[in-house]
């Protein structure tokens, strides 16, 4: 079987991304990086979600002789030019600060009406090969932000983003219901074929 390795020590992202392989009809052996504790992670140093996948993606790649899957996602605000973007993680100053991050966020927009408050969260999903070959897709959720935040459920600014056509937030929808018009689930789910075709078809 072709094996993949996915740039991520996160479980849910390695469960989710086997998934929708194997929904694609592709029998890949999938693991996360975690398999191998001596890779370094990369330092994200592009200023695209793209050029941050690709670079996780190629970095992996190189380091464990195999086929690499890496992903690069964050919130683009329509009124902040799409900040925080690439610094979502870190846009209060600490990397992976939640709260804080949607707090400054929500005192930033306090003052914004209703109408622009438009933002999508955004995902570029990078595959890699020991050789170079590389590819790279998108996908984007569109929604609008609230004033405070609202459910449970997600990470992050989901308790924000009431996605188009939703009256939910992300953080009030099921993980199932996200996952399904996510902006990762999107770009997963483009490059799935693109797996197939190099991983697969070819070795
Ligand atoms: P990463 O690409 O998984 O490291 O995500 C970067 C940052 O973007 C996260 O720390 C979150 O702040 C934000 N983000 C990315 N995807 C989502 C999402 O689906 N919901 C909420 N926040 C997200």
């Amino acid at each position: 079987m072709s094996r993949l390795v996915l740039a991520t020590r996160n479980a849910h992202k390695v469960t989710e991304l086997r998934a929708i392989l194997a929904a694609a009809g592709l029998t890949i052996g999938l693991v996360g990086a975690d398999a191998f504790p001596e890779v370094p992670d990369v330092k994200e140093t592009g200023v695209t979600f793209a050029e941050n996948a690709l670079l996780k993606a190629h970095a992996l790649a190189r380091a464990t002789g195999l086929p690499a899957v890496a992903d690069d996602s964050g919130l683009c605000v329509d009124v902040l030019g799409g900040a925080p973007g690439i610094f979502s993680a870190r846009w209060a100053g600490r990397h992976g600060d939640d709260v804080a991050n949607l707090a400054l966020l929500l005192a930033q927009l306090a003052d914004v009406p209703a109408r622009h408050r438009g933002a999508h969260f955004a995902c570029a999903a990078a595959l890699a090969l020991p050789d170079g070959t590389e590819r790279v897709t998108e996908g984007r959720l569109r929604g609008t932000l609230g004033y405070e935040p609202a459910g449970t459920g997600g990470f992050g600014y989901d308790p924000v983003l009431t996605p188009e056509g939703e009256t939910r937030t992300c953080a009030e929808l099921s993980p199932a219901e996200k996952n399904a018009i996510s902006h990762r689930g999107l770009a997963f789910r483009a490059l799935a074929p693109l797996v197939g075709e190099l991983v697969n078809g070819s070795r």
